[in-house]
């Protein structure tokens, strides 16, 4: 177990753009509107642990591929840590730091028995055969098999994986262990356990914060005119519900550019077309640039991408009243009080993204109690927690007059600080 500092270092931004220095930020100013003294913030603001191995991988070609990876362990005080895994040119061990911080405050949000996790491994699965991508899932889990399993910490998918990957990472996981080990992992698919409603759940959290936001700003999602940023799994699930509730979605975009419509897009063909890296634009001539997409006049704005899409640079230019953060960490600090000075509800992706995490919550527990619930169960149940989810948040930001990502903190924190304080920890 070792921190890899030389390989973060090619994709560090400045400060402001530290996904990691504006979390640790904002969670010692949650930790400190709750009171809390300073040891609680120097236990939060770093993983407990933080594993960096490097994966051998035979290619088609015959070489052999040195792959890097990492698993992060924010906090355990409350239960098994959980989270996704990415796989992406892009990762960093600072960003998967941050993300394991952001997976600890969805489960405290939406109140699950976990504190966060998060794994990533730099490569770009966009070039890699399937086969290349199963023997490095394989070789991931091999690495990491000692400080993962069910009631440790369960991975799950992120940015470019999916259920066949999470298959695989099952199947290894339950050779090492000897027996088969559904719940080790979530977003399986469904004949291996795997839960209904888990691969649309990201999005669907995303639709009941819409619904709840545009009831608080008296926006009828009848007609409305929404902007997506993305069409991964988040970005295109969500515009297929926003569709089918009748709002027009003027606006999506993907890693090559942007389409506008303001008359509204035809979703279902976009759908139909994409491919399973979420491309869809390139097949398009009349494209605009994602940044051009932002700036939108629009009612509603759904970041659901990468990160550090809205700043100081352009947050004054959004024209939606609300914008919701499907995303991790599409807003930065700077553009967080931009949009709150501006009076545009902002719900943060702390808040807005834990529908993944809360239905892979469900699919754990069906996978321990081995009895499964049909899609209209799941889809209540999350219902329920994403409601009630929004409104503690609203509320906090409300009586304290807060923005609601602070608000989103102060509740995500609370419950790891308090028993981490319990345990004796602190
Ligand atoms: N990767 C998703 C997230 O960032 C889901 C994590 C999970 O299901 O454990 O929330």
């Amino acid at each position: 177990m070792v921190a890899d500092k030389a390989a973060d270092s090619g994709n560090e931004n400045n400060d402001k753009l530290d996904v990691l220095k504006s979390t640790q930020t904002v969670v010692s100013n949650a930790l400190d509107k709750l009171g809390y003294p300073k040891e609680v913030f120097d236990l939060l603001k770093e993983p407990v642990r933080m594993m960096t191995v490097r994966i051998p991988v035979r290619m088609d070609d015959g070489s052999i591929k040195i792959f890097t990876g990492y698993r992060a362990q924010h906090n355990d005080a409350v239960g098994p840590t959980k989270g996704g895994v990415r796989f992406h040119p892009n990762v960093t061990e600072k960003e998967v730091k941050a993300l394991s911080i952001w997976m600890s405050l969805k489960a405290g949000i939406v109140d699950l028995p976990y504190g966060g996790g998060k794994g990533g491994i730099l490569c770009d699965p966009r070039e890699m055969s399937f086969r290349e991508l199963e023997g490095l899932s394989r070789g991931y889990v091999r690495a990491i098999s000692q400080i993962v399993g069910p009631n440790k910490d369960i991975p799950a998918p992120d940015v470019f994986t999916n259920s066949q990957i999470m298959a695989w990472m099952m199947d290894e996981y339950s050779r090492i262990d000897e027996f088969n080990n559904p719940g080790f992992i979530t977003g399986k698919p469904l004949v291996l356990g795997g839960s209904h409603g888990r691969e649309s759940a990201t999005a669907k959290g995303v639709t009941i914060c819409i619904d709840e936001a545009a009831k608080k700003k008296g926006i009828n999602i009848e007609g409305a005119r929404v902007v997506i940023q993305g069409f991964g799994n988040a970005g295109s699930f969500l515009a297929k519900f926003m569709y089918d509730a009748g709002a027009k979605v003027i606006g999506i975009s993907d890693a090559q550019g942007a389409l506008h419509d303001p008359e509204g897009l035809d979703v279902e063909y976009l759908l139909d077309r994409r491919d399973s890296f979420g491309t869809v634009t390139n097949l398009f001539k009349n494209t605009i640039t994602n940044e051009e997409l932002l700036e939108l006049d629009c009612d509603i704005l759904v970041p659901a991408a990468i990160e550090n899409q809205i700043t100081e640079d352009n947050a004054h230019n959004i024209k939606a009243s609300i914008v919701v953060e499907a995303a991790n960490g599409p807003t930065t600090m700077e553009g967080t009080r931009i949009l709150s000075e501006r009076d545009i509800l902002l719900v943060p992706d702390v808040l807005a993204s834990a529908g993944g995490v809360t239905v892979s919550y469900f699919e754990w527990v069906q996978n321990n109690q081995g009895y499964y619930w049909s899609e209209e169960e799941v889809e209540e149940k999350l219902h329920k927690v994403m409601v009630k989810g929004f409104n503690t948040v609203y509320n906090t930001a409300d009586t304290r007059r807060i923005d609601m990502r602070l608000a989103a903190y102060m509740v995500g924190v609370r419950k790891m600080a308090e028993a981490a304080r319990f345990r004796g920890w602190i």
